[in-house]
């Protein structure tokens, strides 16, 4: 789950990291009264979306009077951020407004799950701010890494380690950089993160510093523990059709290509992908509705894909183990009632009540291609997609 800067940045503050002093808004006058209550030169307004790269974006503005920062809010405020992270954009709502750092230089810190050797890893690296990205592809050496042991968490040396190596020599300022990774690493596994961003970190002019930027990312499966956290949720940031598979418990990610799936399992469902890529296709999205499928949440899925205007065939492939090639069925005919199913739809089902499930769809009426196996469903449904079955 994500959320936004200004949320991250109330959690930072619990943490007493330190952070500009900033307030969030939801439309000009407030933008103009907060900068008025900053009461800084220049203020920073900031979009607030669940995407990077937004002050390249033009979703980061400086104002160099509150009238300023009212226009600025205005004409953010109603409209979509398009970034590089994002480009069909994502709505602003609301930005913050904060107080303009005197910026000396600007690392990145970042602390996520380093999954090759299984630990968690803080990354980082003198050549911060919105380049970053770039200097991971082309100097990944610039980026400096320290593993932590997940039973310890991460130990003060290593964060001298770190700093001395991306040439934080001065006292006072080694110290402080020591408190802030300490602190991040503690957060990242008391808050169950799977990511912590600061990009920029800076250094201010006055010796100190702060963390411009702040993002977390936290991981799903714990956040049940969290309820604080479940609450600063905005669902106007999610992809509408992920919301909807939310809501029914699909593991649904929705991909660039144009053959809808509708897969049982994880594993199977990658095999699915694979195999529509190897006959030339490109899957839609990644959709598995997993061993308790009931009839409601099959038909659901199914109309989420159908829902999906890229969608131009759809691939149902299951393997009934504890999920019933029946209710499968059932869930198809179920949909089909409810939405035109007006796409090809190739089904290949095996396993538990198969010969159910098959003699269910043959009569209900719908036009169904049947396939023997995957490698089969897989051609036909590229075929299909492309027009020519
Ligand atoms: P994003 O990463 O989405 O582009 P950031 O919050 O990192 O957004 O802002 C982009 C850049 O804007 C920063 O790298 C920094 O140079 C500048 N910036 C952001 N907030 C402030 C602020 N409060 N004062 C001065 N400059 C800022
Ligand atoms: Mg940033």
């Amino acid at each position: 789950m994500k959320i936004h800067e200004y949320q991250a940045k109330e959690i930072f503050k619990k943490y007493k990291l330190p952070v500009p002093n900033g307030i969030v808004v939801y439309n000009a006058q407030e933008a103009e009264e907060a900068a008025k209550e900053l009461g800084t030169p220049v203020v920073v307004v900031k979009a607030q979306v669940h995407a990077g790269g937004r002050g390249k974006a033009g979703g980061v503005k400086l104002a160099k009077s509150p009238e300023e920062a009212g226009k600025i809010a205005s004409e953010m405020i109603g409209n979509r951020l398009r970034t590089y992270q994002n480009p069909e954009g994502l709505p602003i709502n609301c930005v913050l407004v904060e107080a303009g750092v005197n910026i000396d230089k600007e690392f990145y810190v970042g602390l996520t799950l380093d999954r090759e050797v299984s630990r968690p890893v803080l990354m980082v690296s003198a050549a911060g701010g919105m380049e970053i990205e770039e200097i991971a592809k082309t100097n990944p050496e610039l980026i400096i890494k320290e593993h932590i042991d997940p039973a310890i968490g991460l130990l003060p040396y290593q964060a001298r380690k770190i700093a001395y190596k991306v040439g934080i020599t001065d006292k006072n300022l080694l110290s402080q950089f020591v408190k802030i990774a300490m602190t991040l690493s503690k957060m990242y596994f008391e808050l169950d993160a799977s990511l912590i961003e600061i990009n920029p970190l800076v250094q201010t002019k006055e010796g100190e510093f702060i963390c411009l930027d702040a993002k977390i990312d936290f991981d799903d499966n714990a956040l049940f523990r969290h309820k604080d956290i479940q609450e600063l949720e905005d669902t106007t940031q999610i992809d509408p059709l992920e919301l909807e598979a939310k809501k029914w418990d699909l593991n649904y990610v929705k991909l660039d290509g144009n053959i809808g799936c509708m897969v049982n399992g994880a594993g199977l469902a990658m095999a699915t992908m694979d195999t529509i890529k190897y006959y030339g296709g490109e899957p839609a999205n990644f959709l598995d509705v997993g061993g308790t499928a009931t009839v409601e949440r099959v038909a659901a899925a199914f109309k989420l894909l159908l829902s999906d205007p890229n969608v131009k065939a759809i691939f149902v492939n299951i393997f009934g183990g504890i999920v019933r090639c029946d209710r499968i069925a059932g869930g198809i005919i179920e949909a089909a009632k409810q939405v035109e199913l007006d796409r090809p739809l190739i089904v290949r089902l095996e396993g538990t009540n198969v010969e159910l499930g098959r003699k269910m769809l043959e009569e209900s009426g719908l036009n169904i291609i049947p396939a023997k196996d995957m490698a089969d469903g897989a051609q036909k449904a590229v075929k299909a997609a492309k027009g020519k079955l």
